[in-house]
């Protein structure tokens, strides 16, 4: 290699790490768009889509506007939502233990049940967009960590009268 080729290439290096500094210092100054959790938190969660969950009747927030109709289970390309209904007794039968059963259950109209797989859903949507009653919206639940993949099965009919108890 001549002299003049190992000056050229020192000043095309050099070039380039002023370059790549000058980015980084810009960057360095800038403020930051991100949170160190947990000391701090996000405070517009407006945009997030969080897991799905059950939105609650105007006059009573610890009871979903769900009818039970199984048409977010069918949509859902995941598999990730049961709901269940009692099966009603058939005639004859002694009244036992309540019976469950997956939605749609002929009479019924409130679901008994409604679990998400949270480990499987896409956050597509699909299951609030079926929805007859708008019954379904994205969460604003950012902060969920666990350590075993079963305990992201949330239960949503739970967590609506819990949230409608804290209001
Ligand atoms: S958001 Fe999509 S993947 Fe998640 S529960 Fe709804 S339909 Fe299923
Ligand atoms: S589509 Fe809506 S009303 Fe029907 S079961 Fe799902 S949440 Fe309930």
């Amino acid at each position: 290699m001549t002299v003049s080729a190992l000056f050229q290439e020192a000043y095309t290096g050099l070039k380039s790490l002023v370059i790549g500094l000058g980015i980084t210092g810009k960057a360095f100054c800038q403020p930051g768009v991100t949170v160190i959790y947990p000391k701090e938190e996000v405070d517009n969660l407006s945009t997030f889509r969080g897991h799905v969950e059950l939105i609650g009747k105007d006059e009573d927030p610890a009871v979903p506007r769900c009818v039970a109709c199984g048409a977010c289970v069918k949509a859902c390309p995941s598999n990730c939502l049961t709901i269940l209904c009692p099966v009603p007794a058939k005639e004859g039968e002694e009244g036992g233990p309540v019976v469950m059963g997956p939605a749609p259950q002929k009479g019924s109209k409130t679901p008994g049940a409604v679990i998400v797989d949270f480990s499987l859903c896409s956050l597509c949507g699909q299951c609030a967009k079926a929805c007859p009653v708008d019954s379904l919206q994205f969460s604003d639940n950012p902060y969920m960590v666990r350590l075993d993949r079963r305990e992201f099965q949330i239960d949503l009919l739970a967590r609506l009268r819990r949230l409608a108890e804290q209001d």
